[in-house]
C-alpha cells in the first residue's frame, strides 16, 4: 500500500459509538464527555435518543463540535406476517425521520436474521431487500443515507441475514442502480464482522469504487470470545489486523472517521467512562 494511513492521533477522525460506554449515562453527558476527550464525531443509538427532544440532541452534538456519521440502528425487518413486516418498516421510517432531525449523515441498518419461528433464510433476505427499498425512498426524501451493515455469519440466526460486504453491495446495486457520485444507499464496514472474509479486500475496493462506504467501525476479536454479542475487544487486544483493513478502506477512497464500537458487558462496561474514552483515543493513535 503506497498511500500512508491518515493520522488518527489528533482525534478529529475518531468517532465514538455510544454503545462503547455501555449506555449507562444520559446522552447529554456522553456528548459532552466525548467532545472533552477530543473525539471529532459521535454515533448515538436510538435507546439514547428516543423519547427525548431529538432536534435538541442534534443541536447539542453540533454545538459540541462533533459530527454524527451514523444513527444506530434499524429495527429488524424479517417477519412471518405481512402486518408485522409493515410495522417493522414503519418503525424504521420513524427512526429515519429522527435521524434527519439529529442531523445524522446516515441511518445504520442491522437488518435482522431469520424471522422468529421460521427457517426461511432466503425469505428473510428477500424481506430485507424489500424493506430496504422502502426505507431508501424515505431516506432520500428526508436527506439521510441508508448504510447496510453486514454482520458476521454467527448472527445469521437472530441479528442479520446480511453477512458479507458483497452481499450488501449486491442489494445496493439492485435497488440503487444509478447512484451518482454521492449514493443514498451504501454500506457500513465493521472490522469485527468482515475480518475473516477471504473476499474482504476485493469487496472493500468494490464498495469504494461505487463510493458506497458510509461508515468504518473498529474493535477487536478476542481469543477466546466468551460471548457472541457482548465480548468485543478494544483495538489492539485481539487478532484483527485493523491497520491493514483501514489501509484498504482508505485506499478505496473513504474519507469519514473511524468509529470505535465495543460491546463488552464484563470488561469495558465495568470501567469508568473517562478511562474508556482515554484508552480509545490511545488505541486509535497506536494500533488502529
Ligand atoms: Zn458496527
Amino acid at each position: 500500500m503506497t498511500k500512508p494511513l491518515r493520522d488518527l492521533a489528533d482525534g478529529s477522525l475518531c468517532c465514538l459509538n455510544t454503545a462503547t460506554l455501555g449506555h449507562r449515562e444520559p446522552i447529554d453527558t456522553v456528548i459532552d464527555a466525548t467532545a472533552r476527550a477530543g473525539f471529532g464525531a459521535i454515533s448515538p443509538w436510538r435507546r439514547d435518543v428516543e423519547g427525548h427532544d431529538v432536534a435538541a440532541i442534534g443541536r447539542r452534538i453540533r454545538d459540541a463540535g462533533l459530527v454524527l456519521p451514523g444513527y444506530c440502528r434499524s429495527t429488524y425487518l424479517p417477519a412471518t406476517t405481512s402486518e408485522a413486516f409493515r410495522a417493522q418498516v414503519e418503525d424504521n421510517r420513524r427512526a429515519i425521520t429522527d435521524a434527519a432531525a439529529l442531523g445524522a449523515q446516515s441511518f445504520v441498518m442491522v437488518v435482522g436474521g431469520v424471522a422468529e419461528g421460521s427457517k426461511d433464510l432466503e425469505g428473510a433476505r428477500r424481506q430485507v431487500e424489500e424493506g430496504t427499498a422502502l426505507l431508501l425512498e424515505h431516506g432520500r426524501a428526508v436527506g439521510v443515507r441508508i448504510a447496510l451493515e453486514p454482520l458476521h455469519p454467527m448472527y445469521a440466526g437472530d441479528r442479520s441475514c446480511l453477512n458479507t460486504i458483497d452481499q450488501a453491495l449486491d442489494i445496493c446495486d439492485r435497488l440503487d442502480a444509478d447512484p451518482g457520485p454521492d449514493p443514498w444507499l451504501g454500506v457500513a464496514i465493521d472490522c469485527y464482522h468482515c475480518w475473516w472474509d477471504p473476499t474482504r479486500s476485493a469487496a472493500i475496493a468494490r464498495a469504494g469504487a461505487a463510493r458506497r462506504i458510509q461508515g468504518f467501525h473498529v474493535c477487536d476479536w478476542l481469543v477466546p470470545t466468551k460471548d457472541m454479542l457482548l465480548d468485543r475487544g478494544m483495538m489492539g487486544d485481539g487478532v484483527i489486523d485493523i491497520p491493514a483493513i483501514r489501509a484498504e478502506i482508505e485506499a478505496a477512497g473513504y474519507e469519514g472517521p473511524a468509529e470505535v464500537e465495543v460491546f463488552s458487558a464484563n470488561d469495558w462496561w465495568q470501567r469508568d467512562r473517562e478511562e474508556i474514552l482515554r484508552i480509545c483515543r490511545e488505541r486509535f493513535a497506536t494500533v488502529t
